[in-house]
């Protein structure tokens, strides 16, 4: 459904039953199967993102005040190259794989066909709407897929452009987009699909899977969790500060899935890590940072309010060692590192999602499984250390997602890489082929002739029969 159409009319359960009957039907036809049509669907969404990238940065300025370096490099760049993978790899990732028989049906062959879905839901979140909503859609579509995306009503400037932008660009009888809120999310839930990709809150996160439950539908849940950040004292500190600034403030102001949400560090060490943060974040974004238009503003006042709640508490109010400026009136919050936090205040409870950064100190950093593990399963785990026994350590003894050693976030941009939750952060996964699998039934077949057709496995079965 267009922007235009959704304003003059409610998408209401109805209108989601037919949505889903009319792309079932188109689905059965078998056109969204064929090689052909997958690769123009793909081509066509890469056309306009090359095309349109000029109203994606200015949606993305009016929802997050985000720099359009940032766009670039993370929304717009980071989807062409999933687009440019799926076009080259995507007639071998089709392919079926021929794998050994058992000797038991000696003759056979057997291999694994890989088969669409069917008709898939993909829900999306505000942060990063354009690559949230249209890097799931690449894997739905080069799966063979007929699919409905639901963005999110809180980016509502990306939210339209894409329903106008999808509504021009592509095949409108296999791929549409509803917008909306609750109303219309909850509608499309109650529909029967083939599988539904959220990414989101683990809140709403429980809705989807409960309703897909009540149709045996399968889900992808790519949700958040609050991603430590061990820091050690052998590092080159000055790398260290800037890569986790890039990874918390850089990208979208805090505002993302995987940035860095509390820091672990040693007692001694963690008076310098802070100047070395201070010193870095000033070079980047000046004296003022409220000014900056290298950092996104918060999403809405309501985050805004959560934001301020989780800085003000009375545990935490005089444990800020920088920024804490705030401006309701433009949405925006500084840079803000906060020292030595209580581990039961509410900044440690929840994800922050936002610019603040609280920083845990331990006597010894072995300490850190403890207070990492004691939380549920983050979606990033990160670890800056010269020490390579620790390394070995940390990535054997921390469950996330994801792990990255010496920087933040880039392991999101290597699709060799599944990207995805464990526990409370999610289940299932994406990028690059894992994508197209995420949309894919792996199907089993095995090949007989008529020849070898033993008489021990039919009855009666006789004595002679069962020694064998
Ligand atoms: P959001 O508010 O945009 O919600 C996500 C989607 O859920 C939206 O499309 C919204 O319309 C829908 N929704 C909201 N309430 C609903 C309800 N009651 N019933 C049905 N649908 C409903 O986004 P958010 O949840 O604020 O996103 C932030 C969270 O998402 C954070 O926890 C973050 O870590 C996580 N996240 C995860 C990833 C990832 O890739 N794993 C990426 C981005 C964000």
């Amino acid at each position: 459904m267009s922007g235009e159409e959704y304003s003059e009319k409610k998408f209401d359960g109805e209108a989601a039953s037919s949505l889903v009957k009319e792309l079932r039907g188109s689905f059965s036809s078998g056109k969204t199967q064929s090689y052909e049509w997958r690769i123009s669907q793909v081509k066509a969404l890469l056309k306009m993102v090359v095309e349109q990238q000029d109203q994606i940065i200015h949606a993305l300025r009016s929802d997050l005040a985000k720099p359009p370096l940032e766009t670039v490099v993370y929304e717009i760049g980071m989807f062409k190259n999933s687009c440019e993978v799926t076009l080259k790899e995507l007639k071998q990732w089709m392919a079926p794989e021929k794998v050994k028989s058992s000797i038991t049906t000696f003759p056979s062959s057997a291999e694994i066909v890989p088969e669409p879905l069917g008709v898939v839901l993909v829900i999306s979140a505000w942060n990063y709407p354009f690559l949230l909503s249209l890097d799931p859609v690449v894997g739905a579509i080069a799966a063979g897929n007929a699919v409905v995306l639901k963005p999110s009503e809180i980016a509502p400037a990306s939210s339209s452009l894409l329903a106008k932008l999808l509504g021009k660009y592509m095949d409108n009888s296999s791929i549409r987009v509803v917008e909306g809120a609750v109303d219309e999310t909850t509608a499309l839930l109650q529909q029967k699909w083939d599988k539904i990709f959220y990414t989101g809150n683990g809140k709403v996160g429980r809705i989807v899977m409960a309703a897909a439950a009540k149709h045996l539908t399968p889900v992808v849940l790519e949700l958040g969790g609050k991603s430590p950040t061990v820091v050690d004292s052998n590092v080159n500190l000055e790398v260290t500060a800037r890569r986790i600034i890039s990874g918390k403030w850089g990208c979208n102001n805090g505002q993302a899935c995987i940035s860095p949400d509390y820091i672990i560090t040693t007692k001694d060490f963690a008076p310098l890590l802070v100047d070395a943060l201070k010193t870095e974040l000033e070079n980047f974004f000046g004296k003022n940072p409220l000014e900056s238009n290298d950092l996104s503003r918060i999403v809405s006042s309501n985050h805004f309010n959560r934001l301020i709640k989780l800085m003000d508490e009375d545990k935490v109010s005089d444990k800020i060692v920088y920024g804490g400026a705030k401006d309701e009136s433009k949405l925006r919050i500084a840079p803000t590192i906060l020292l030595d936090v209580p581990r039961d205040s509410l900044i440690m409870s929840e994800e922050i999602f936002g610019p603040l950064l609280p920083i845990i100190t331990v006597n010894k950093l072995e300490e850190s499984f403890d207070v990492i593990n004691s939380g549920t399963k983050p979606l990033a785990a990160y670890l800056f250390t010269n020490d390579n026994k620790f390394k070995e350590q940390f990535v054997k003894k921390v469950s996330a997602g994801g792990l990255l050693i010496n920087d933040t976030v880039l392991h999101l941009v290597v699709c060799t890489l599944p990207f995805g939750g464990v526990g409370d952060s999610g289940m299932g996964a994406y990028h690059g082929k894992f994508s197209f699998d995420a949309f894919t039934h792996r199907k089993a077949v095995l090949y007989r002739g008529f020849t070898g057709d033993s008489s021990l496995r039919y009855p009666p079965y006789t004595d002679t029969k069962q020694k064998c």
